[in-house]
């Protein structure tokens, strides 16, 4: 048995933006790599410097209280016998591979630690896999923590992924060692236990859903890692009455951003169903609460070490305090009422937690009859809902009941909910979230800007930028971003 060294670098190809069809996915764990050709080792491919993310801190940076373990970043070469090298790395964002030993010619065994323990069972990991020659690989992964349910996911690109079958992977929900096989060539393979949905891929989604509906894309606060946390404001010329939906306080529960992407992307359309909506509702969006937890590929917390769903009373983290503070800044305009917060997230189901039993929420009738109104939508399926979920716990939906004094409701989707299903629920969540918001608030006027008096200084309005300027969107001295084509 051997463990790698540091040793010569394996240089890391930057994954080419055509690259194959949705099929060449699936050949990753077809074993028919054959048909890709034979690529030529690494040494001849077009090298690039590896996306490090070295979590240390910038010198001269302010101190930055870190309580999560963090990863060491890396790559591991190894010998797999026949003149092939196989590398292995976890150099990009999102990555989570903790150690790596060869314990067969090309078999391998990866740890998998979450940053503390306990915590909650939802292990990711994420590894980006390459050989010198096309050959198969058997990777046996160590779950450092019972009660893990990962599943494979493979891609070439970061985009396109697809689910190892049976005949590719064993390993049963609470097995701490499973087993994946997968057919490695000299472009990388990404590995993941679920999709990749990460920093890059949010903000690009927050810049286009910005620049679509002309409004700016702005940084509330840093994190701990000084990563922005972005935040955007549909409909800016409706009355101050607001909706506001978050997502991503826990890292690896990618299904969540899909159902608000979804949701927020049909709230942006103004067909006949939702027009009246958007002339008469603000809605805030606040895609990515947790950045570096997600860089860092971390199973539950912030970078801080704090499970960020636990945090809305001691406020002990830079990231809930900045979206709470820009949640109450919203509270604080004139005339401003906040009618419903929703808090995206994934499990291992479809599940809605809506505010406890007896909580003095305005609207009232709001929870009860948007569930009875999307039941309606899916009526051979039962809802999932409960209200007694976490009640002891300091959640973001018990701060907007007890705060806010607005419903507030975690939306979770399952982690495996095909992303079709998950679009179509939120679309129809935004649907009856609209057609009843717009019932049970009372209709009132857009405020007219105010026309320059006597005695006002009027001065030419500045410009506002479709998105923050880049040393905005950039951490302090913390690169954080990966090639466009990596995810
Ligand atoms: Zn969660």
């Amino acid at each position: 048995m051997t463990v790698s060294k540091p040793g010569p670098h394996c240089p890391v190809n930057r994954v080419g933006t055509t690259t194959g069809p949705w099929l060449s996915v699936l050949l990753v764990w077809t074993g028919l790599w054959l048909v890709l050709g034979s690529g030529v080792c690494a040494a001849s491919a077009q090298a690039v410097q590896p996306a490090v993310d070295p979590p240390t801190r910038p010198s001269g940076a302010p101190a930055v209280v870190v309580g999560a373990e963090l990863q060491e970043r890396r790559v591991w070469t190894f010998d797999a016998g026949s003149g092939i090298n196989v590398c292995i790395d976890n150099l990009f964002s999102g990555a989570r591979l903790n150690g790596c030993e060869q314990i067969g010619t090309r078999e391998f065994r990866l740890l998998v630690a979450p940053e503390q323990e306990p915590i909650n069972p939802s292990p990711w990991y994420a590894l980006r896999i390459r050989s010198s020659k096309p050959c198969e690989v058997t990777l046996r992964l160590a779950i450092a923590t019972p009660k893990a349910r990962p599943r494979a996911w493979a891609s070439r690109d970061g985009r396109r992924w697809a689910m190892a079958p049976d005949s590719q992977w064993t390993g049963e929900p609470g097995d701490r060692e499973c087993t994946i096989k997968v057919s490695v060539v000299p472009d990388p393979i990404f590995i993941a236990s679920n999709h990749m949905i990460g920093i890059e891929e949010l903000d690009a989604w927050s810049t286009r859903v910005g620049m679509e509906s002309g409004v700016a894309v702005e940084s509330i606060g840093r994190s701990t890692g000084g990563r922005p946390i972005l935040a955007f404001t549909l409909n800016p010329q409706a009355p101050p009455d607001h909706v506001v939906v978050i997502g991503r306080q826990h890292p690896p529960e990618v299904s969540g951003s899909v159902g608000l992407m979804k949701f927020i992307e049909r709230l942006q359309q103004s067909d006949a169903a939702l027009a009246d909506f958007g002339r008469r509702f603000r809605i805030t969006v606040i895609p990515m609460v947790n950045p570096d937890g997600v860089h860092e590929g971390q199973w539950r917390c912030t970078l801080g070490g704090v499970d960020a769903n636990r945090d809305w009373h001691a406020f002990s983290q830079p990231e809930t305090r900045a979206v709470r503070d820009a949640i109450l800044a919203l509270a604080a305009q004139p005339g401003a009422r906040i009618h419903l917060l929703l808090d995206f997230h994934a499990t291992d189901r479809d599940v809605l937690y809506t505010p406890a039993p007896g909580s003095a929420v305005e609207p009232a009738g709001f929870v009860q009859a948007w569930l009875d109104g999307v039941q309606a939508r899916f009526p051979r399926e039962r809802l999932e809902s409960t209200a007694s979920h976490n009640l002891d716990q300091w959640t973001f939906k018990r701060w907007a009941a007890e705060t806010i004094r607005a419903p507030g409701i975690t939306v979770e989707f399952g982690s495996l909910t095909p992303h079709e299903r998950i679009a179509a629920k939120a679309r129809v969540f935004a649907e009856v979230m609209a057609e009843v918001l717009a019932a049970q608030v009372p209709s009132r006027e857009a405020p007219k800007p105010r026309v320059p008096g006597r005695g006002d200084v009027v001065r030419p309005r500045e410009p506002t930028p479709a998105k923050p300027p880049a040393d905005e969107r950039q951490p302090a001295q913390v690169p954080d971003r990966v090639p466009a084509t990596v995810p």
